[in-house]
């Protein structure tokens, strides 16, 4: 009986994880240009000089030749695109890029598929190759942010996302680096670093303005019902929010629609990006948990080194 002819087939991406296989094969976990999560096995990477397992370091992006198995595929040729090495340039830019590995492998992990989550991973880890350590936890954040984003939960921040009502006449004055959990900051609207930051990149009201709009002097975000909610919709909220600053509110909005290039240069003028990640980071994790039910091991990490830092 003849046996039926392998499938081989190529495919493009970024390699989010590596398993030791045996004596000196690897498995591999790829996040292909669909968006699609690979495994596939690479034989003899682990011996010295393997130019296929050279190609398929973490984070490499790579073309990949491979052929279809009973169980996992095989890499049979491998070409590399670029290394992405400068995210481990550190120890704490290894572990950032780890958080956003994780995220984006556990997020395809299900079968779904988006066109533009690669890219955003690759512009993620290249944006942490580039930072200084100071500034890794607000990309983090932002990484997450605009994934979750992509995906289907763009949070709803121009106006009630129960109500639908403006959330306009914001005044500054109302900076509240706090949240109802208790994870926040001291930060206050005398804040020197805010303010130097909110001055800079105009994170004053300057899209407040309807005239029949809902006056905020503190603003609530509640993951659950999509957004911001004003005062008048809070009792009909699910559970508990989180309350947020204006700054808070231009953060997200920053982190979400801004490029990573934007970001790095509003970072590199603040004073004390520490705080920025303060206000961030509560509504990454919130809504990964709430939308995503994705709790990671790898962020946990780098906030406990982030913070010793
Ligand atoms: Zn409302």
């Amino acid at each position: 009986m003849a046996k039926a002819a392998s499938k081989i087939y190529k495919a493009t991406g970024v390699v989010l994880k590596k398993t030791k296989l045996g004596e000196t094969d690897l498995i591999i976990t790829l996040l292909d240009t669909e968006g699609k999560h690979l495994q596939a096995v690479v034989k003899g990477a682990r011996k010295p000089g393997s130019r296929i397992g050279c190609a398929c370091e973490l984070y490499s992006h790579c073309e990949l030749t491979l052929n279809q198995g009973k169980s996992l595929d095989i890499v049979t040729d491998a070409r590399l695109i670029s290394a992405n090495r400068a995210c481990c340039s550190s120890l704490m830019q290894s572990f950032a890029a780890a958080v956003v590995a994780e995220f984006v492998e556990k997020c395809s992990r299900d079968g779904g598929s988006d066109q533009r989550i690669l890219p955003l991973c690759l512009a993620a880890l290249t944006a942490l190759g580039k930072a200084r350590d100071a500034d890794l936890e607000f990309l983090v954040a932002a990484s997450l942010l605009k994934i979750i984003a992509q995906i289907g939960f763009r949070p709803e921040l121009e106006q009630c996302a129960i109500c639908g009502d403006s959330l306009t006449d914001i005044s500054d004055s109302s900076i509240v680096a706090k949240n109802e959990s208790g994870v926040g900051t001291q930060a206050g609207a005398n804040n020197e670093e805010l303010l130097h930051f909110s001055t800079k990149y105009d994170l004053k009201t300057s899209e407040a303005g309807e005239a029949n709009g809902v006056s905020k002097s503190t603003l609530r975000f509640s993951t659950n019902d999509g957004g911001v909610i004003c005062d008048k919709c809070l009792p009909h909220s699910q559970v508990a929010v989180i309350k947020l600053s204006v700054t808070g509110l231009r953060l997200i909005k920053l982190a979400i629609y801004s490029r990573y290039e934007e970001l790095l240069q509003m970072l590199a003028n603040c004073a004390n990006p520490l705080l920025l990640s303060q206000l961030l980071m509560p509504i990454a994790k919130e809504m990964m948990v709430v939308h995503l039910g994705i709790q990671l091991k790898s962020l946990q990490f780098f906030n406990t080194h982030a913070q010793q830092g």
